[in-house]
């Protein structure tokens, strides 16, 4: 059976990645998106299981000791982990896998397996990415301006990524995906 590919999704904390890919998932029901483990404390409108598995820092240390993870990293002071044994058991499905993960991670997931297609989401301008970070109204200025911080830093490393993709609007940002989807499906056997 073939297996299914791995698709990273990478960018800046409130460019809007999980809108995107929730559009897109709606489109894809087939895609198996992988839900992250994190030490960071819900947000109102999240749900256990559904947006991450909340889990206490000694049970996210334990995971790192059993080697659970695929990768994971320390973000703001919190840290996130993606549990490799949904991500294989999809691929080993044939479905292809989603993850939405930070630049640390991505660069640990593609040592480990170098055909993984990284796609990196970028905000239209900066002061566009400031905006949709402070109306979220989830972070106080401190976080903001910590997120903020860690944008930049990850803005420089978008050119290591496969494609590049600008969150203009939500519908122009799944179409690019979606395009990028059919086209990595489209390679030669070879590539
Ligand atoms: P947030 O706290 O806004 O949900 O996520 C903060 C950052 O953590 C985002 O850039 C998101 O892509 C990243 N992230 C979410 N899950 C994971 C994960 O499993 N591993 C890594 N390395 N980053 C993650």
């Amino acid at each position: 059976m073939i297996k299914g590919k791995t698709f990273i999704i990478s960018g800046p904390s409130g460019v809007g990645k999980s809108t995107v890919l929730n559009a897109l998932l709606r489109e894809y029901p087939d895609l198996y998106f992988s839900v992250s483990a994190t030490t960071r404390a819900p947000r109102e409108n999240e749900l256990d299981g559904v947006h991450y598995h909340f889990i206490a820092p000694e049970d996210f240390h334990k995971m790192i000791e059993e080697e659970a993870f695929l990768e994971y990293a320390e973000y703001v002071g919190n840290f996130y982990g993606t549990p490799k044994k949904y991500v294989d058991a999809a691929m080993d499905e044939g479905r292809d896998v989603i993850l939405d993960i930070e630049i640390q991670g991505a660069q640990q997931v593609c040592a480990k397996r170098p055909e993984t297609v990284r796609i990196f989401i970028a905000p239209p301008s900066w002061s566009e990415l400031e905006r949709r970070l402070t109306e979220r109204g989830t972070d106080d200025a401190d976080k903001v301006q910590k997120r903020l911080l860690r944008a930049k830093v990850e803005l420089k490393m978008a050119d290591a990524y496969d494609y590049f993709v600008i969150n203009d609007t939500v519908d122009s940002a799944v179409e690019q995906l979606k395009a990028i989807l059919l086209a990595e499906h489209c390679k030669s056997p070879q590539r």
